[in-house]
């Protein structure tokens, strides 16, 4: 018989991430993407572990219901149709109630879809797959795993707005993302620094998404987003953090639309905003455009004070992280949040920062690491253990 196989998916609006494992590989046997949905050439890339050429195969339609049609066919071909035991999903929001992965069937999927305006850019499209596969293979259990989970752990008081208990009841809280990754990093310094894993950490994910965590004995205490994505630092597209005031002028003075506004604070803000140029971090660094130069110097900026009030949070930090596409890309960036929390104890070594080393701190600095974050691994490695409770 065929080895059994697990399929990892995060869904977007424009394209589907997958990697397939082995029941007890760490690693992916085949990893790639559905990209260009929606658009005029949508395809299937699949890469296999020894890092060729990508097998590239042509969809047609560009839906996401067609991509995972020609991804199912593909593992059907290529592991033999017996060997999926389970598809694990990326779901970005499980309100109140999800602190675990859960095993997902209709009646949850309706309730999830309730969350999808607290996660709008994802969780939609998260949840659209999940339903597309019940319908392509209704025999194959499917395992959501959320970011939000993460940070159920968070005191009580690092979860509150400041608005009547009514609306804390109704699950107006302050949630945070990213806890897929989160818990990756959580576990990666348990290997390579066990006291900072034991001690005060705030680790940065800084992609077009970006947000921090600060994590004590492996446990988040606190988070910079909130009841949405939109919250705590400047992103790609993002406002982050933003006086609630100025929603009220928008719609109210301005005459702006509630659509208008939300396309404002998740598509035209954040480093594309500011500067006019790119929300990408990589174009921004390459520009000669001096608002190009101020968009990165926020960025650097409003980082650094949220790591400072995640020290408070935390009663003290002990090391820094940085991942995700910026954090763990950019040794600009890194210089500049890390020049602004000097008084904090800590400072890189230019050369180590550089080229990206894992350690970058110099010798008489608190600890600060580079690391890949991988929250497919994670997905994959909860899908596995969810099946073996199932299958008991
Ligand atoms: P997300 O998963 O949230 O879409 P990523 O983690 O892929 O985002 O991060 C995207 C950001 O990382 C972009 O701003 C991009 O410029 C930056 N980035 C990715 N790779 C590199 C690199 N090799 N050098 C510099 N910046 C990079």
């Amino acid at each position: 018989m065929s080895e059994a196989r697990l399929l990892v998916l995060n869904a977007g609006s424009s394209s589907i991430k997958f990697a397939v494992y082995g029941m007890a590989a760490e690693s992916p046997a085949w990893h790639g993407q559905a990209e260009g949905l929606g658009g005029r050439k949508p395809q299937l890339l699949i890469h296999d572990g020894n890092g060729g050429t990508p097998e590239v195969r042509k969809l047609q339609d560009g839906s996401h219901e067609q991509a995972l049609r020609c991804l199912l066919e593909w593992l059907d071909q290529t592991v033999g149709h017996q060997s999926l035991r389970a598809v694990g999903h990326r779901v970005v929001h499980g309100g109140i109630r999800h602190a675990e992965p859960v095993h997902l069937d209709s009646e949850l999927l309706d309730e999830l879809d309730d969350l999808s305006g607290l996660a709008p850019l994802h969780q939609p499209h998260n949840l659209s797959a999940a339903r597309h596969l019940m319908k392509l293979r209704p025999e194959l259990p499917q395992i959501a795993c959320f970011d939000t989970a993460f940070h159920r752990s968070q005191p009580w008081v690092a979860q509150q707005f400041a608005l009547p208990a009514e609306w804390q009841e109704r699950g107006v809280l302050r949630y945070g993302f990213h806890g897929l990754s989160y818990e990756f990093i959580a576990g990666e310094l348990q290997r390579i620094d066990p006291a900072l894993a034991e001690g005060r950490a705030v680790v940065a994910h800084l992609g077009n998404g970006a947000s921090l965590c600060g994590i004590k004995g492996g446990l988040s205490q606190a988070t910079s987003m909130g009841f949405t994505a939109l919250d705590g630092l400047p992103m790609g597209q993002r406002c982050g953090a933003l006086d609630p005031g100025v929603v009220l002028y928008l719609i109210q003075q301005q005459g702006l639309s509630v659509e208008a506004v939300q396309d404002l604070l998740y598509h035209r803000s954040g480093l594309l905003g500011m500067s006019g140029v790119s929300h990408d971090m990589r174009e921004l660094l390459a520009s000669d455009e001096p608002a190009a130069a101020r968009a990165v110097a926020v960025f650097c900026y409003r980082a650094a004070r949220e790591i400072a009030s995640l020290a408070a949070a935390l009663g003290g930090l002990d090391g820094l992280v940085f991942t995700a596409g910026i954090g763990e890309n950019c040794p600009p960036v890194r210089k500049a949040i890390v020049d602004h929390l000097d008084w904090l104890g800590f400072s890189l070594d230019e050369d180590a920062n550089a080229s990206n080393a894992a350690r970058i701190h110099c010798a008489d600095s608190r600890p600060v690491y580079v690391l890949a974050t991988d929250e497919q691994a994670v997905i994959a490695r909860h899908t596995r253990e969810l099946m073996a409770t199932i299958q008991d």
